[in-house]
C-alpha cells in the first residue's frame, strides 16, 4: 500500500529537492493537486541550469524517434501550461529558423528535415532567397539548404520559475531557498525525511530534480542516477528594437564556425548562445572574454543590427546530462517513494514532465510513454 492509500483523505507530503524548471513543474503540479509541498533549493529556485538556458522549446534534433514525440508533447503542452501559472509566462513562439552554409551541410539539413516531416512534424524546407524574405535583417552567408519549423518557441525560463513558485505557495506549499539537502533518513527502503543545515523534512515521497547535482544528491540517499555535465553560457544584450520578422529563433549554420542560436525576447533583450548540444559534439562558446568576443563578431556578422549592442549579462553553468543521453524520469528501483527527474531539454520537457510527475506520485499510475526513461535502466549495466 502507498502512502497515499494509507492516509486515506490525507494529503500526501511531497518534498521536492531542486527549484529548477523541473522541480518547481513537478512541485506546483502536485501541490494543484491537492499534496502538501515543501519545495527545497541550495540557492534560489530557478538560479541553475534554468537561468543559463537558451530555453528553446522544440522536437527538432531528438532522437530516437520516441524521444522526438516525448518533446513534441511536451511543446504543444506548453501554452495549456502557461495559461496556468495566471501571469505572463513571456512564453514567444513564431518558430526557428536555421540554414546550411556547405553542399555536405546541405544536404544533411534537408535529409533531417525529410525523416522530421516523416514524423509529422511542420518544418519546412525554403526556396532559394526564401531565408532572407521570411527574415530580411539577416546576412546568412552562403545558403545550400534553409528550413522554417513554424512551431518552435521560447520562454523565459528562471521567469516560469517565479511563477510556479509563487502558485505554488498560494497553494498552500512551502518553499525553503538557500536549504540544501544533505542527507535522507530512511525506514527500510524509503525515504521517511529529508535532511538539511536546519533540520528534517518528514515526506511520503520525495522528489529528486537538482539538474547537474543529480548524481551527488540521489547518492546520499544510495540511489545511482548516471548523469554527466557540460559548460553552457548565454549572454544577453541590452534591449533592442525587434530584430525579426517572422521567427522567434534563430540557428546559424552547424557547418560553419562558430555555430549561433539567437532569440529575443520581449523586452528586446537578444539572447546569444554560441554552440551545438547533440549527438555530433557537444560544446558551449563563452567561458571566456576573448570566446565572447568571438561569438559577438559571429552574431554581427549575421545580424549587422547588433553592431555596438551593449551586453548586460553572460550567464554560464551545466548542463545536466544523463549519461545515455535521455532523460529521466520516474521512481528509483531501489527506493521506491524517491522520484527522479533530471534530463537535458529540460525547458521544453517541463510541461509534460510536470504533468506526468503529478500523476505517477498522487494517481499511482505508471504512464507508458515515460517507459524508455525510467531509472530502473541503469541498473542492468
Ligand atoms: C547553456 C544551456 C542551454 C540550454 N538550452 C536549452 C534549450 O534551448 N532548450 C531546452 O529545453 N533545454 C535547454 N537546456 C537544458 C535545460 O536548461 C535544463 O535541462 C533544465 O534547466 C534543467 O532544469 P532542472 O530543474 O533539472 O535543473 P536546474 O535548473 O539546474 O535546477 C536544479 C536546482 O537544484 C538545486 N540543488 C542542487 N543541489 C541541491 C541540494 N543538495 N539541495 C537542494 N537543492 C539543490 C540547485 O540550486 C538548482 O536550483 C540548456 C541548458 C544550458 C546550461
Amino acid at each position: 500500500m502507498t502512502p497515499v492509500e494509507q492516509a486515506g483523505t490525507k494529503q500526501p507530503r511531497v518534498v521536492v529537492v531542486g527549484g529548477g524548471i523541473i522541480g518547481a513543474a513537478i512541485a506546483f503540479q502536485c501541490a494543484r493537486r491537492g499534496a502538501a509541498v515543501t519545495l527545497l533549493d541550495a540557492g534560489a529556485p530557478g538560479g541553475g541550469a534554468s537561468r543559463v538556458s537558451f530555453a528553446w522549446i522544440n522536437g527538432h534534433g531528438k532522437n530516437p524517434r520516441h524521444y522526438h514525440d516525448l518533446n513534441r508533447r511536451s511543446l504543444d503542452m506548453w501554452p495549456r501550461f502557461a495559461r496556468l501559472l495566471d501571469a505572463d509566462a513571456e512564453l514567444t513562439w513564431g518558430g526557428e529558423v536555421r540554414w546550411a552554409a556547405t553542399e555536405e551541410g546541405g544536404v544533411q539539413l534537408t535529409a533531417r528535415a525529410r525523416q522530421l516531416q516523416s514524423w509529422g512534424y511542420p518544418i519546412q524546407l525554403l526556396e532559394a532567397g526564401g531565408l532572407t524574405r521570411l527574415e530580411p535583417e539577416l546576412t546568412p552567408g552562403p545558403v545550400t539548404a534553409a528550413t522554417f519549423t513554424g512551431i518552435e518557441g521560447h520562454v523565459n525560463a528562471p521567469n516560469v520559475v517565479a511563477l510556479m513558485s509563487a502558485r505554488l505557495i498560494e497553494q498552500g506549499g512551502a518553499i525553503q531557498a538557500n536549504t540544501p539537502v544533505t542527507g535522507f533518513t530512511t525506514d527500510g527502503e524509503r525515504v521517511i525525511a529529508v535532511e538539511t543545515p536546519s533540520g528534517s523534512v518528514a515526506c511520503d515521497y520525495a522528489v529528486l530534480a537538482t539538474g547537474p547535482d543529480t548524481t551527488a544528491v540521489a547518492g546520499l540517499a544510495g540511489v545511482r542516477v548516471p548523469l554527466y555535465h557540460t559548460f553552457g553560457a548565454t549572454v544577453y544584450t541590452e534591449p533592442l528594437p525587434p530584430l525579426f520578422t517572422t521567427a522567434a529563433l534563430v540557428h546559424t549554420p552547424r557547418d560553419a564556425e562558430p555555430p549561433l542560436n539567437i532569440r529575443q525576447l520581449a523586452d528586446g533583450t537578444v539572447v546569444l548562445h554560441g554552440g551545438t548540444h547533440g549527438e555530433l559534439h557537444d560544446r558551449s562558446l563563452g567561458e571566456s572574454e576573448a570566446e565572447i568576443d568571438l561569438l559577438l563578431m559571429a552574431a554581427r556578422r549575421y545580424l549587422p543590427a547588433l553592431d555596438n549592442a551593449p551586453i548586460r549579462e553572460v550567464r554560464r553553468g551545466r548542463r545536466p546530462i544523463p549519461q545515455d543521453g535521455l532523460p529521466i524520469i520516474g521512481f528509483s528501483p531501489t527506493r521506491p517513494n524517491v522520484y527522479l527527474a533530471a534530463m537535458h531539454s529540460g525547458v521544453t520537457l517541463a510541461a509534460l514532465t510536470g504533468e506526468f510527475a503529478a500523476i505517477e506520485l498522487l494517481d499511482g499510475a505508471e504512464i507508458d510513454i515515460l517507459a524508455p526513461y525510467r531509472p530502473g535502466r541503469f541498473e542492468e549495466e
